[in-house]
């Protein structure tokens, strides 16, 4: 497992100096636009996982030419490429781990089009999610995918690593909603690509597009997506309810599914974190247990009919202080979903207050395992035993309609017997979902804190010939191995 020592000791491959990289980029993006200040070039070398690597430079291109200028110029010469959106990632997809040039998307954020009837969206690859979705607002549109991150996560960051979010369980992942992308390949011409199709049916061969999500950067550099969108619902209801074990809140899911309602989001927070985040946001909430979050969203006129099916289902599992908001104004005030927004955070807090801030280092780390719903129960049960025999704090929390779960913990990064023990705690985790017929990572990827899980999983499926495929993949689309290398596979 990388850690942050190690990734610092990197060794620069390419024959050419410093200085003859750094001219050749002011060259081609003009002088302003490389960053080559030692404190900038950290910032840009750092992501949210707590992973650091170095770079050479941070170049902001405008174009997708420039992109293509500069791949041509690493490929003769040998120098590794990191495309970068908002570092926001969680999986150390993103750092520039064997030095190289990162590749900003800070100048190419245009929103290029849309249109309501064909029903897409067009945008380079810097543009934030929550831009597509205040552009579309007025219409009455938005764009589905939420990670809880959007306020930053830019559009080529996600189509990257195959986001997800709360909306999941309805509107899936990043992958569901590509129609075309624009691409640069990493390949002596830097090949530019359009792949995919402005219209919702559409067949070219094999499946070029999905193969770009969640490939992490690996592939290709995506520089321009158009996306579907769809109509922002009418009205979403929501219904919250508070269990004293997880079995019990997962009969409410049941029996909320067999009332053949599709959730628009199924959110579910232990009992423990409950506690953390009603400290953390000084809730004054009389309430304990496991928390379930249902969503619906349907026309105004069904409003009371599906908060009947929700509390009538939640009551019928012993559900107490049952929250009911009839629109997603109520629900704000009500403050329903804080507590789901302040998970992360909160652990965060935590950590910072748990230890001495002149001589530890907190580290949050965020597992992302997903299990068929129906084996949630057993999954929490087991995961708790964890906390036990690690002797590591464990918040867990998720997205209970896809069955996408969170277990996040803490530790000081100085103390290496830590962190031996939380790498070895996060095997348990992914051998747990694995054997719940689940999956190692739901949304975050895999990046380098997840190449030996998914080994695992292949293993565990005896389907080792698919990394010997995807090996093979990426020396197709990359035969010198200078786009993100090290990462995924
Ligand atoms: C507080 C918090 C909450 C989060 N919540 C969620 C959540 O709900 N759901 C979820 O799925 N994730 C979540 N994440 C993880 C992260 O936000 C997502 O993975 C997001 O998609 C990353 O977007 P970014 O722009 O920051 O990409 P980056 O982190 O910059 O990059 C991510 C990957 O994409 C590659 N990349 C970036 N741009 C391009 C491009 N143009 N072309 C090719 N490759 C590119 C990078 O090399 C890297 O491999 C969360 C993270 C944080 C910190």
């Amino acid at each position: 497992m990388p850690c942050l020592k190690l990734l610092g000791k990197v060794l620069f491959l390419s024959k050419l100096s410093r200085e003859k990289i750094i001219s050749k980029l002011r060259d081609i993006v003009g002088k302003e636009y490389v960053e080559t200040d030692s404190a900038a070039i950290r910032l840009y070398s750092k992501e949210a996982s707590g992973l650091e690597g170095v770079a050479v430079a941070v170049v902001f291109p405008e174009k997708t030419e420039e992109i293509s200028e500069i791949v041509r110029f690493a490929y003769e010469n040998d120098i590794k490429i990191y495309p970068q959106g908002s570092a926001t990632d969680l999986a150390g997809a993103t750092i520039p781990e064997h030095h190289g040039i990162v590749i900003s998307f800070d100048r190419m954020k245009k929103i290029k089009e849309y249109s309501i009837v064909d029903s897409y969206i067009i945008a380079e690859a810097g543009a934030r999610v929550i831009e597509l979705n205040d552009t579309l607002a007025k219409e009455g549109y938005m764009f589905p995918v939420d990670p809880a991150s959007m306020k930053a996560a830019t559009v080529g960051g996600v189509i990257a690593a195959g986001g997800g979010g709360l909306r999941g369980a309805l509107y899936g992942t990043m992958r569901e909603w590509l129609m075309e992308l624009k691409v640069v390949l990493p390949d002596k011409d830097g090949t530019i690509i359009r792949v995919g199709c402005r219209t919702t049916k559409c067949r070219q061969g094999y499946d070029l597009v999905r193969l770009f999500a969640g490939s992490e950067g690996t592939l290709g550099i995506v520089t321009e997506a158009t996306l579907k969108i769809t109509p922002i619902p009418e009205n979403i209801v929501t219904v919250a309810g508070f269990f004293e074990t997880l079995e019990k809140a997962m009969e409410a899911v049941v029996s909320i599914k067999k009332a053949r309602i599709a959730p628009y989001a199924m959110e579910f927070i232990d009992a423990k974190t409950v506690e953390i985040g009603k400290q953390n946001l000084n809730l004054d909430w009389d309430v304990r247990g496991n928390m379930l979050i249902v969503s619906v969203a349907g026309p105004v006129e069904v409003a009371e009919k599906y908060i009947k099916i929700l509390s009538d289902s939640m009551e019928a599992a012993n559900a107490s202080n049952i929250m009911k908001a009839s629109s997603q104004e109520e629900a704000e005030k009500l403050r329903i979903f804080d507590l789901r927004r302040a998970c992360y955070p909160s652990a965060i807090q935590l950590a910072a207050q748990s230890m001495s801030p002149d001589k530890s280092k907190p580290l949050v780390l965020i597992e992302d395992i997903a299990v068929p719903p129906t084996k949630l129960p057993e999954t929490v049960k087991q995961l708790r035993k964890l906390e036990e025999k690690y002797g590591l704090p464990l918040a867990i929390f998720g997205h209970v309609g896809d069955g996408n779960l969170h277990p996040t913990t803490w530790i000081d990064a100085t103390d290496e017997e830590a962190k031996k023990k939380v790498w070895e705690m996060f095997d348990e985790i992914m051998e747990i979902a694995l054997k719940m017929g689940g999956t190692i990572s739901a949304e975050h990827g895999i990046g380098l804190h997840k190449k030996k899980g998914l080994e695992m999983e292949m293993k565990y499926k005896k389907s080792e010939k698919a990394l010997e495929l995807m090996r093979e993949i990426k020396r197709i689309f990359d035969p010198k191995n200078i786009l993100n290398p090290g990462k995924v596979i």
